[in-house]
């Protein structure tokens, strides 16, 4: 059968404890290895909204206006991963998914959805969802700015979507110039003799 979009042959859809359907590994798999390539329709994320109810979840930001959807009323499996607060995979650039350490046959694959969602431009839609993945470093409430969270930053570093990746790059970046301009005022008030330290 041609499928829109490509999963690792050492994979397959069971019924997860936590969330219904997930994506669970038949064989050890590296870290490094490329899980899924996610294939299907581009869309501004508003059209999501005109899929029918049960395939709107079937839906992955990619861009801050965009989102990959499903070209077809029929799920794949690789619609089928979970969000973890605590992944085995994460992402190399928008639509390839790869194994961020080793993992072992029947352990669950999982991203974290701050790798891949942020605020949307161009639509109402606000990102909130509620988490119970059970790991102990569960955050509860998944938001669009999570991406943010300085402890995510440095745990995901390489594998937030490349778009948010680059988000990141240029928030640190402004930072940098602000913190930058910030020493030069101090200097300049030292010298005028205003800081006496
Ligand atoms: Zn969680």
């Amino acid at each position: 059968m041609i499928t829109n979009s490509w999963l690792h042959p050492d994979l397959e859809k069971r019924n997860s404890a936590t969330h219904g359907g997930g994506i669970f590994a038949r064989a050890d798999i590296r870290k490094g290895e490329r899980l899924a390539i996610f294939g299907g329709k581009i869309m501004p994320i508003d059209d999501m909204y005109e899929l029918p109810v049960e395939m709107q979840g079937y839906t992955m930001q990619i861009e801050e206006r965009l989102v990959i959807g499903p070209a077809s009323l029929v799920p794949e499996d690789t619609d089928f991963f979970n969000h973890s607060c605590d992944p085995n995979s994460g992402f190399k650039g928008q639509v390839f998914l790869v194994a961020m350490r080793d993992i072992s046959a029947d352990e669950e694959i999982t991203f974290d959805y701050a790798m891949t969602v942020s605020a949307s431009v161009g639509s109402d839609m606000v990102f909130c969802m509620e988490c119970a993945c059970g790991c102990p470093e569960c955050r509860k409430t998944i938001t669009e700015d999570d991406w943010k969270l300085p402890g995510l930053r440095v745990r995901y570093k390489g594998y937030f979507s490349q778009y948010i990746q680059e988000k990141i790059e240029s928030l640190d970046r402004d930072n940098f110039g602000e913190r930058v301009r910030g020493e030069a005022i101090i200097s300049e008030k030292k010298k005028a003799g205003l800081l006496v330290r």
